[in-house]
């Protein structure tokens, strides 16, 4: 069911940081900082940049943030290495423990099911390490180049606030309102997800989030706003807005415990429409945004009762415990 294509949800976002910014670089560089912004080649020049890991990382963590609030242990803790407490295990050890010893008829298929079936929503969102998840992020590119600035700290005794002696260190950082652009795709998700995704974009755009290293001492803030959003299709034949559950037979949702929710359904007639092949493509933005905001009752927003509605149902934790 995974290995097939049914639909592409593209969203490209400028990215401006509103404060000064590192993302540390984790391999030796010539810079005489102590701490380097992680840089690549673009046009065989060297450039900072905001790696997609980091960013997926970070929306992330922010989702399953979200999810603890308004569900208690909904979502597993990605690198928690035990089983017996749900604030410290994660999805993937379980499978891990499970892969080891398989039971009853499983194969390959029944496998992937299953882990897919009992993945807290963040896992099957973001993924685990047994299966990619529904939401790849890009690396975010600077719009005009702009070189780092170094900047000297020092580490404050805890007790007399002095600098600490020795405890000085250099480090790169880009000043604010540097532009990035970057891109988001889902494929093939289920409704709620989106729905999940526009809490995120709501939180990126109201500078929320933090990005980088120093978070706790003014750095990092960054805000967000969706600059295009498509949606491609192979197969739509009344032109309406489908999740993954929509393409799929009663036996495969059951088998991927993926639910249909008794929600109203969105019509994508009004939407801009384009064929291109096999492709049936259609433009989102403006059903989803004004005046470069997320509207509330726009289609971001229509979406949320289907990721409440998806996280009432959740019972990652009592389900991994009876598999
Ligand atoms: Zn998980």
């Amino acid at each position: 069911m995974l290995k097939k294509l049914y639909s592409v949800f593209q969203l490209k976002l400028q990215i401006v940081n509103t404060d000064p910014i590192l993302v540390k670089s984790g391999m030796a560089s010539l810079s005489d900082a102590d701490m380097a912004f992680i840089q690549t080649k673009r046009e065989d020049k060297p450039e900072c940049f905001l790696p997609g890991s980091s960013l997926k990382g970070l929306l992330r963590s922010h989702m399953e943030r979200i999810c603890r609030t308004l569900k208690e242990d909904s979502v597993c803790v990605p690198y928690g290495r035990e089983t017996k407490e749900p604030k410290s295990a994660s999805c993937s050890q379980f499978f891990k423990e499970k892969k080891d010893k398989p039971s009853r008829n499983n194969t390959k298929s029944t496998i992937t099911a299953e882990i897919y079936g009992h993945s807290c929503p963040a896992c099957r969102l973001f993924g685990s390490a047994f299966f990619t998840g529904r939401l790849s992020t890009s690396d975010a590119y600077l719009e005009k180049k702009v070189s780092p600035e170094q900047r000297t700290s020092v580490a404050l005794d805890r007790y007399t606030s002095k600098p600490v002696k020795g405890a000085l260190f250099t480090y790169e950082c880009l000043p604010a309102q540097c532009s990035f652009h970057t891109s988001l795709t889902l494929r093939n998700p289920e409704l709620w997800m989106l729905g999940a995704l526009g809490y995120l974009l709501w939180d990126l755009e109201d500078g929320l989030l933090r990005l980088g290293a120093h978070k706790s001492r003014g750095m990092g803030g960054i805000r967000g706003t969706l600059q295009s959003f498509q949606a491609i299709y192979y197969q739509n034949p009344k032109d309406e807005l489908l999740g993954l559950e929509d393409f799929l037979s009663s036996e495969e949702r059951e088998n991927y415990q993926i639910q249909r929710f008794d929600l109203p359904r969105f019509s994508l007639k009004e939407a801009k429409k384009e064929a291109r092949g096999v492709q049936i493509r259609y433009d989102l933005l403006p059903l989803t945004v004004e005046e470069n905001r997320i509207k509330k009752d726009g289609l971001l927003g229509k979406l949320a009762p289907y990721f409440h509605r998806y996280l009432e149902s959740v019972r990652w934790w009592s389900a991994i415990h009876q598999w």
